[in-house]
């Protein structure tokens, strides 16, 4: 089935034309400075990227420019917008109420828009992407897919916080996790190069601008390193990781930051960056201590740091690991971070081949033959799932 993937944010809509079986992409691009002035960026393989200007007061234009594109007797994939079977939304919060991705009807909406208040940035910024594909193409099935459906599976003691029972009876507060879809995706192909066993242990790792772990035990999350919200877990490009609550206090009171800075201070300006002052790209961090920055080096350190406290904790709750996987910007193109991660844990039967570690954006096995616990890259590919997801359920 030909699926149209959307991902909006705020201000840009991403978007992807593709087949379900296979993944074949017809046609991808990007949307940006929605509500500002409008630029499209339209790529279709073999073919010249298509740069134009065009007003989006709102995601509808964006939407409209998108279908347009696609149906240009030059620059589009198509002869008409039917040929566009069915929408695949991603959204970012589905809070517990969504184990796995639905159709979008009015009571899907509905909860999509009760869990704005847990997904402020994101949620309404993905409800205004569907809002968009139904008022100009009403009549093609779209479903959503959640970020944070994958990790419903997880048991109580892993998504509970230990502050009142209450906030999480009357309010919600627990664990969600984020990064579902790409968890779900590479820890999947990782079972299947594992040979499809009857009990699997493995550690997914995340790791881009926004990095998380998950602990996936016989293809079910057990355990995340996000939590209510993409904040938590290690730390990242500009986000923070989890921190210690009492530091808000204490630079709340000494700078007078309201809560907003505060969190702007978590979020944007923390992570990496905020350790090394040089950048939240991993490869100026890499090329800032290759010329002896030291706190570039130090905020290298403490990711890799971070990253291995996790794969213990991971390996201990799950007995055990048959399988680490490292994806996403870093985990398939940074060799150096896959090895220095790895380094150290041969104990735990984790031996790296450093030749078949030399590789960048490839599905491989980089484990040492007499590696007890596999390592594998696997490139994510989440507009794939999306699409597969989006297929089976407008296919019923
Ligand atoms: P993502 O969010 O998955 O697109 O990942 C983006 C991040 O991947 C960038 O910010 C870079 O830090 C990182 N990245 C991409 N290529 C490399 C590379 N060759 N070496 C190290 N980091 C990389």
């Amino acid at each position: 089935m030909k699926i149209l993937v959307i991902n909006a944010g705020s201000s840009s809509l991403k978007y992807q034309f593709m087949e379900s079986e296979g993944g074949e992409v017809f046609a991808k691009g990007l949307c940006e400075r929605i509500g500002i002035d409008g630029r499209l960026t339209h790529k279709v393989p073999g073919r010249e990227d298509v740069k134009l200007d065009i007003p989006m007061p709102t995601h509808n234009e964006a939407i409209q420019a998108v279908l347009d594109i696609m149906v240009d007797p030059e620059k589009g994939v198509i002869q008409s917008t039917d040929e566009i079977a069915a929408v695949g939304h991603r959204v970012l919060h589905g809070g517990a109420a969504f184990t796995e991705s639905c159709i979008i009807d009015d009571a899907c909406i509905e909860a999509i828009e009760k869990c704005i208040p847990l997904g402020p940035l994101h949620n309404p910024a993905n409800l205004m992407g569907i809002r968009a594909c139904q008022k100009i193409m009403p009549g093609t099935p779209q479903v959503a897919v959640f970020d944070t459906a994958f990790h419903m599976t997880m048991p109580p003691k892993a998504y509970i916080y230990a502050i009142p029972y209450e906030y999480y009876e009357k309010d919600d507060v627990r664990r969600y996790g984020f990064h579902g879809t790409s968890h779900r995706y590479v820890s999947a192909r990782a079972i299947d190069m594992l040979g499809n066993p009857a009990h699997s242990r493995v550690i997914s790792c995340h790791l881009g601008n926004g990095s998380s772990l998950a602990a996936i035990v016989d293809g079910k999350v057990m355990d995340t390193s996000m939590g209510l919200g993409p904040l938590a877990g290690f730390p990242m490009g500009t986000r923070s990781g989890d921190v210690d609550a009492t530091i808000l206090e204490y630079l709340m009171g000494r700078y007078n930051y309201d809560i907003k800075e505060m969190l702007n201070i978590l979020n944007k300006k923390s992570g990496v960056l905020g350790i090394s002052g040089v950048s939240s790209d991993f490869r100026d961090l890499d090329e800032a201590a290759a010329q002896g920055n030291e706190r570039a080096k130090l905020a290298l350190d403490k990711f890799v740091y971070e990253v291995k406290k996790f794969i213990g904790a991971y390996t201990t709750v799950m007995g055990g690991v048959d399988a680490i996987v490292f994806t996403a910007g870093i985990g398939e193109n940074s060799i150096d971070l896959r090895r220095q991660i790895c380094e150290g844990l041969e104990y735990m039967g984790i031996h790296m081949d450093a030749e078949k570690n030399n590789v960048r954006g490839k599905e491989c096995d980089v484990s040492a033959a007499d590696s007890k616990v596999k390592i594998f890259v696997i490139p994510t590919n989440e507009e794939l799932m999306i699409a597969m997801d989006t297929a089976s359920l407008c296919g019923k």
